[in-house]
């Protein structure tokens, strides 16, 4: 029986793939059945996602999304796609009195000026198939809710969700659909690092109705959705991925 969520015949481009949720992304679906692009900035960690990916066909590229988007000749690194998932992105706590012009452009730049120029460039250089998908890692923080300190985090995440709905229209008629998962707290290496002490995560968790946070491949599922035949009719969405976080 044919598997509507099947990526087999589909090459996708996975940026921010070194780690984390673009990590799990990129294995995902190649065990989906995908040949997969992935790019980074770091070349061993890249290296390791490449080597855990499943089957055959993939191909791997060192770059900044921030000059990725500023390339002419795309069609050199880049092969045909039949979609893409915006992965790479940064976190930055920045108090909304005290962030600099220059805080918010780099953030801004790497979370949603880089993957939107990307996107339009891939168009512009007929890179991206007809019937293709993309779709960009967004946040609960943006749209949905903020806290303290987030307030260009979320500006960067929040004007995400406000383009997928205009990418939807602009680009329905070629056939590409556009839509963005947007992750309650996801459990990667960052939370590992010992920047937020035990008592605090415990505390934290507590705030989640399910009483765990997400796991990369959480989130990775909800993009093979996205990416795979199943959604063949859903565009312009955001879709919340919280385990409830968002309902208290
Ligand atoms: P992560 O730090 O593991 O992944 C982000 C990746 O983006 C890293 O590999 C990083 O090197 C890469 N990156 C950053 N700047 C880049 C640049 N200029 N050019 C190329 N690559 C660059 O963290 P993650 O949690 O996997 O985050 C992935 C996405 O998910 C981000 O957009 C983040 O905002 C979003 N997100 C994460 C969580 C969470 O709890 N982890 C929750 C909601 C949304």
């Amino acid at each position: 029986m044919q598997n509507p969520f099947s990526l087999e015949n589909k090459t996708i481009l996975v940026t921010g793939a070194s780690s984390g949720i673009g990590k799990a992304t990129a294995i995902e679906c190649s065990k989906m059945g995908a040949k997969v692009v992935i790019t980074g900035r770091n070349k061993e960690r890249l290296n390791e996602t490449y080597l855990a990916l499943k089957g055959k066909g993939h191909k791997q590229f060192i770059a900044d999304i921030t000059s990725l988007c500023k390339t002419n000749d795309l069609g050199t690194i880049i092969p045909e796609i039949n979609g893409i998932v915006h992965c790479a992105g940064i976190v930055k706590t920045l108090p909304f009195q005290f962030t600099t012009m220059e805080q918010l452009e780099q953030i801004m730049n790497v979370n949603f000026t880089a993957p939107a120029i990307l996107s339009q460039l891939l168009i512009k250089n007929k890179l991206i198939k007809k019937g293709a998908s993309i779709v960009f890692i967004s946040s609960i923080s943006g749209i949905f809710i903020s806290i303290p300190g987030n307030s260009m985090y979320s500006a960067s995440k929040g004007a995400i969700n406000g383009m997928v709905k205009g990418m939807g229209l602009d680009l329905a008629s070629k056939g590409i659909r556009v839509n963005s998962v947007n992750p309650g707290m996801i459990q990667t290496e960052l939370l590992n690092e010992g920047r937020i002490s035990d008592d605090q995560l415990k505390e934290d968790i507590k705030k989640y109705p399910m009483n765990r946070y997400g796991k990369p491949e959480e989130v990775a599922y909800a993009v093979i959705y996205l990416l795979s035949d199943a959604s063949a009719w859903v565009t312009g969405s955001n879709l919340l991925i919280d385990g409830g976080y968002t309902l208290k």
